[in-house]
């Protein structure tokens, strides 16, 4: 292994306080809402990043979505990544993971032999964890999930992840090539580098793969490749607190504290 090729998989959510769902079709509406990178991706380009610090390594963004996407792209460009691609084609709309994954396997696969996948641990709108799992599958490859420390060893071409558990952490080797997914928070991810942030987003090119440029099946892609849909949702009932505001002299409130704290036990 002399170069480390590092692909990051990147998505653009809606911040969470502004996700709307389209009751009609039932997707999230993406065009009227802003949005920001998927928080835990930003965490998984920044372990993608320290490797490119320690070794020689390409890192690579690579997102499914609309043409918006592009923009964000450019911040992963202006935090150190050397190239970005987007898979944008209208035949991709109302992925489920499955088609998703497929996707976004077909994108690797014109990418080339990487060594590395590296992915968040969920999204914030879907958030179903299943596209790490599901990449490394398509593409028959290792995977850890839900690291949070990452090395890579160049000669033995073998990737150790640290995942915590329950009173402690494990650590886990596989060999390269391996799909990684990330903890969010993990890490804290870098500023924008302003020396390279003019040309990330003037001159820098996201390159845009449709279908064809992919040779996607159409009939693993978008809706005719997803066998699961979102049947229906509905607004959680939201739970007032119990509160109440103690009035009166100093006594009185202790009293009353007292008489609440007293009616707890
Ligand atoms: C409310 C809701 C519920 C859903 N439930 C399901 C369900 O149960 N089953 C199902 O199959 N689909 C479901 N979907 C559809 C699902 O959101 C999409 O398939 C989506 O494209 C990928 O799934 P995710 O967002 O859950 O990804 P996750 O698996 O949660 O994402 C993990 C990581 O994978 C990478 N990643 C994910 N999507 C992309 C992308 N487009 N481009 C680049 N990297 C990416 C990122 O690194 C991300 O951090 C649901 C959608 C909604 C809105």
């Amino acid at each position: 292994m002399t170069e480390l090729k590092v692909i990051v998989c990147m998505k653009v959510v809606p911040k969470p306080e502004e996700i709307r769902v389209d009751p009609e079709t039932r997707r999230i509406e993406r065009s009227q809402v802003r949005s920001e990178i998927n928080p835990p991706d930003m965490n998984a380009l920044e372990m993608a990043l320290k490797l490119k610090d320690l070794h020689q390594a390409r890192v690579i963004l690579l997102s499914m979505g609309p043409p918006l996407f592009e923009k964000y792209l450019r911040v992963g460009l202006a935090m150190g990544a050397d190239e970005a691609f987007l898979l944008s084609d209208q035949h991709f709309a109302g992925a489920d993971t499955l088609a998703t994954t497929y996707t976004l396997a077909k994108g690797i696969e014109k990418l080339g032999d990487p060594d590395l996948i590296i992915c968040g641990e969920e999204s914030s709108d879907g958030a179903t964890g299943q596209v790490p799992p599901g990449i490394a599958e398509w593409l028959d490859q290792s995977q850890i999930t839900l690291v949070t420390d990452l090395e890579v060893d160049l000669e033995r071409q073998v990737v150790r992840g640290r995942r915590e558990v329950r009173g402690g952490h494990e650590v886990l080797e596989v060999p390269t090539p391996a799909v990684v997914s990330v903890k969010t928070a993990s890490n804290e991810p870098r500023f924008m580098d302003y020396e390279i942030k003019e040309d990330a987003f003037k001159g820098a090119n996201v390159t845009v793969w449709t279908r064809e440029d992919i040779e996607a099946d159409e009939d693993y892609i978008g809706t005719p490749g997803s066998p699961t849909i979102v049947s229906g949702f509905e607004q959680a009932a939201v739970r007032e607190r119990k509160r109440e505001f103690l009035t009166g002299n100093r006594d009185e409130v202790v009293r009353r504290l007292v008489d609440l704290v007293q009616d707890l036990m």
